[in-house]
């Protein structure tokens, strides 16, 4: 690259440029050991590639390693360090205010499972990258939304797949995708098919919790057997958010999806990006973006009161029983306080009553999203650290 920007400064005629030429032939006439004059044209050329660029994409191109500095000992280590904090700090300071959020949760995970999936554009394949990331995904999402339930649909030859039922157990889900010969990727995507039935999934829940479809899509094509845009509408209308992650290039009618439901789209630049765009999805969203977009006539849906049981735990001695959920002679497990029957995880809903089952830890977690924790001055934290060794110690 330098050899072209430096061709492209001695043909241009801008006043700046001329003393840019007075500075180059200077460095130039110059020993090349001239260490100084050498970082000063550095820093020229930096500003000159931002006031005039050679090509439109040099607009995007940050030099992050002209950022990364030594510190006295040489070492780096202070610097990422640095970088590291900072993309955290940033994550902590994005939602900053109180924001109506849903925290009963509902997920359609729609895997791209085409023949586009084995592009190896993607290390080691878009496929199995993207089961990995859908892996730390799902991990990282029940770990933020303990009150919500992932289902997984697959989208291959044509067909939208039921690949694991709608579940709040984050350990069920995982195994829905574990075994990646099951999820082989074969033929066309069909995006119609894919959120119909993911639609039909999410038609039977109550009002009070999020409908959300998100979309792992590496194809530039979809094989639909109908009208898309009707399928679209009636998302629109049972308030299905739809967020897209596209790892080839953007789609027309993807962006269109999400701009109308209100959910998100990326277009996945590299691996890293990927899992950023992935990521950005774990926090539940905001309720507004939704009502917005929909334009009804309330702006704000009304708050209503909600139904939930809190389960006693049964001791490990117990004597065993079945359970209700999966049938199995069990010791351990949780009785619903309503009509006592046994389930064996919690948050779920009761089988036998339909009334929600959740643990108070799980509430708590869920509840931090509603009222975010003010970001912390770090030098506070420092002094309560201090003070806190100093009270154990005795000083
Ligand atoms: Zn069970
Ligand atoms: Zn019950």
């Amino acid at each position: 690259m330098p050899p072209k920007k430096d061709d492209h400064m001695e043909i241009d005629s801008d006043s700046d440029i001329s003393i840019d030429l007075e500075h180059t032939s200077k460095s130039k006439g110059k020993s090349k050991a001239s260490k100084s004059s050498e970082k000063r044209k550095a820093d020229k050329g930096k500003s000159k590639a931002k006031d005039t660029q050679a090509y439109t994409w040099e607009a995007s191109f940050a030099r992050s390693w002209e950022t990364v500095q030594e510190d006295e000992a040489g070492s780096l280590q202070t610097s990422v360090e640095d970088l590291m904090a900072r993309g955290r700090r940033r994550r902590l300071l994005a939602p900053a205010s109180a924001i109506r959020r849903t925290i009963i949760r509902h997920l359609v995970l729609i895997l791209d499972l085409s023949a586009s999936m084995t592009d190896r554009d993607m290390r080691p394949t878009r496929f199995d990258l993207m089961l990995q990331y859908a892996r730390e995904f799902i991990t990282e999402w029940f770990d933020q939304n303990p009150l919500g339930q992932i289902g997984v649909v697959g989208m291959r030859a044509g067909l939208g797949e039921r690949v694991g039922e709608m579940s709040g157990n984050p350990q069920e889900v995982l195994k829905s995708i574990a075994d990646r010969h099951k999820l082989e990727p074969t033929g066309e995507p069909s995006l119609q098919n894919a959120i119909e039935m993911a639609r039909s999934s999410m038609s039977h829940l109550p009002t009070h919790s999020s409908r959300e479809i998100l979309i792992i899509y590496g194809s530039l094509t979809t094989c639909d057997p109908g009208n898309i845009h009707e399928t679209l509408s009636s998302c629109v209308s049972s308030k299905i958010r739809i967020s897209v992650v596209a790892l080839a290039a953007e789609m027309k009618i993807c962006r269109e999806m999400c701009d109308k439901t209100g959910g998100q789209f990326g277009v996945a630049m590299n691996e890293g990006h990927f899992k950023d765009l992935l990521f950005e999805l774990v926090p539940p969203p905001a309720q507004r973006a939704v009502t917005r977009t929909n334009g009804g006539g309330s702006n704000n849906p009304a708050a209503d009161l909600m139904m939930m049981g809190f389960p006693t735990r049964l001791p490990d001695a117990s004597p065993p029983s079945l359970c209700v959920c999966h049938s199995e002679m069990k010791s351990q497990g949780f009785l619903c306080p309503r009509c006592l029957s046994k389930v064996c995880d919690v948050p779920t809903d009761c089988d036998i009553c339909g009334l929600m089952i959740v643990s108070s830890p799980h509430l708590a977690r869920s509840y931090h999203h509603l009222f975010p924790v003010k970001p912390y001055d770090a030098v506070w934290v420092l002094f309560c650290l201090f003070r806190e060794c100093a009270l154990l110690t005795g000083l």
